[in-house]
């Protein structure tokens, strides 16, 4: 790595930390208006609803995965990973070995959540690189007997559902630290999830953690084992799934705002979604504070609450804070597949939906793909 310098060209009126739904969304919503700087250490946005369908059907991450130079393409992307946010720039480490520091008249940061290993998020690496992660992926499950998945939220779930209907006579057993599966949303909704589980074979163990035995969660494609759970069972497997959740990705806050951060690593914002104290400097999505279900269902509110803001405060910069967002607080609205034919809806107003034809038309048989192909300008 050479010696941090600044790229005389690195002034841009928006400079975008991150290219994920909060990110790539923004950045194409505010192109076409003032000149937009994406830095991702991605060269392509994937949707991540698809993730659990790619992992067993890799042929379905081709339309999942979109590279930035196609659907941004009114956007500078520079290809590296923010490493130190300070008051005069954002030091960057590009993909190219070579440091850079980077302002924007505003700055957005949207750097999501970072998971346990590249399972379900690349990290870094092409469009081509993940794709063929998932080819090996897909091979790796045909070759598994007993298939141990960690975590009962909605990833683990919609996973074992996955597995089910692409790679059927496996042994599925879903080990959740929690008294319940799919704590985000309803009791009423996670029952009728775990029926469906149980009746086609899948073992869920409740309120068991992983005492010995369990695989490297940094390795997705880690090698057998005999598993030990906190209540003695044992459980050979020839795959271990680490769905556990994510946390957020703000490390680079650390040395100079960390006043920010509260006890979980989020930044505070306003409700204008500033970071607290700093009106020119936006955090979106998973990395911020804002008290909801950490979904990209929301966070759609909130890129336009800030495209919104954005506009305005470049326009008038004297106009003052800009439209609040509405946090969805307490809003157990969530969509969870189990294949291409079957899931849950859970509607804040309306209850739970489980007919699986219209799951399977609202998410399951798409999971998502055509809509953010359609929002990044994409057939
Ligand atoms: C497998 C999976 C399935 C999901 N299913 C659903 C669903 O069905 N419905 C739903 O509403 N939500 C779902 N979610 C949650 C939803 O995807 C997230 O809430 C959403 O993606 C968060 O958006 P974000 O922009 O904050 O972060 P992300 O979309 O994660 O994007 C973060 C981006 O920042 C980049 N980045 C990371 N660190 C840095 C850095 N230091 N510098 C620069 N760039 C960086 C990353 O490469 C990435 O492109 C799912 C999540 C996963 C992982």
């Amino acid at each position: 790595m050479t010696h941090a310098m600044t790229d005389p060209n690195s002034a841009t009126t928006v400079l975008i930390y991150g290219g994920g739904v909060a990110g790539a969304l923004l950045a194409r919503g505010l192109s076409d208006a003032v000149p937009v700087t994406l830095v991702d250490p991605l060269d392509y946005f994937e949707v991540p609803m698809a993730a659990p369908r790619n992992l067993v059907q890799p042929a379905f991450a081709e339309r999942a995965i979109m590279p930035f130079a196609e659907a941004l393409p009114k956007v500078r992307h520079l290809q590296g990973r923010l490493t130190e946010l300070s008051p005069t720039g954002g030091l960057v480490a590009l993909s190219s070995g070579r440091e850079t520091t980077l302002r924007g008249q505003i700055t957005v940061l949207a750097t999501g959540s970072q998971y346990a290993n590249d399972l379900m998020r690349g990290t870094a690496g092409t469009g081509d690189t993940r794709r063929r992660f998932y080819e090996r992926y897909a091979q790796r499950v045909a070759q598994s007997r007993n298939i141990v998945i960690v975590g009962g939220g909605p990833i683990g779930v919609e996973l074992a559902g996955e597995i089910l209907e692409s790679a059927p006579g496996r042994k599925i057993t879903l080990v959740e630290a929690g008294p319940r599966i799919l704590a985000g949303t309803t009791p009423e909704a996670a029952r009728h999830v775990s029926r469906f589980l149980v009746s086609r074979g899948v073992e869920i163990l409740l309120d068991q953690t992983l005492a010995e035995g369990g695989s490297d969660p940094g390795d997705p494609l880690a090698g057998a084992g005999t598993a030990v759970t906190s209540g003695g069972r044992r459980i050979p497997y020839d795959l271990m799934v680490w769905c556990t959740g994510g946390r957020p990705g703000t490390g680079y806050m650390r040395r100079h705002f960390s006043s920010v951060l509260n006890e979980r690593g989020r930044i505070s914002v306003t409700p204008e979604l500033t970071v607290a104290g700093h009106p020119g400097l936006y955090a979106l999505g998973d990395i911020n504070d804002v008290d909801e279900n950490k979904m990209a269902w929301h966070i759609a509110g909130q890129v336009d609450t800030a495209c919104a803001n954005i506009l305005k405060a470049l326009k008038d910069p004297a106009a003052g804070p800009g439209r609040p967002y509405r946090p969805q607080t307490n809003n157990p609205s969530m969509a969870v597949t189990l294949g291409s034919k079957a899931g849950v809806l859970y509607l804040q107003g309306v209850g739970l939906v489980t007919w699986g034809w219209f799951v399977s038309l609202v998410k399951s048989r798409h999971m998502l793909v055509p809509k953010y192909r359609k929002a990044l300008g994409l057939k």
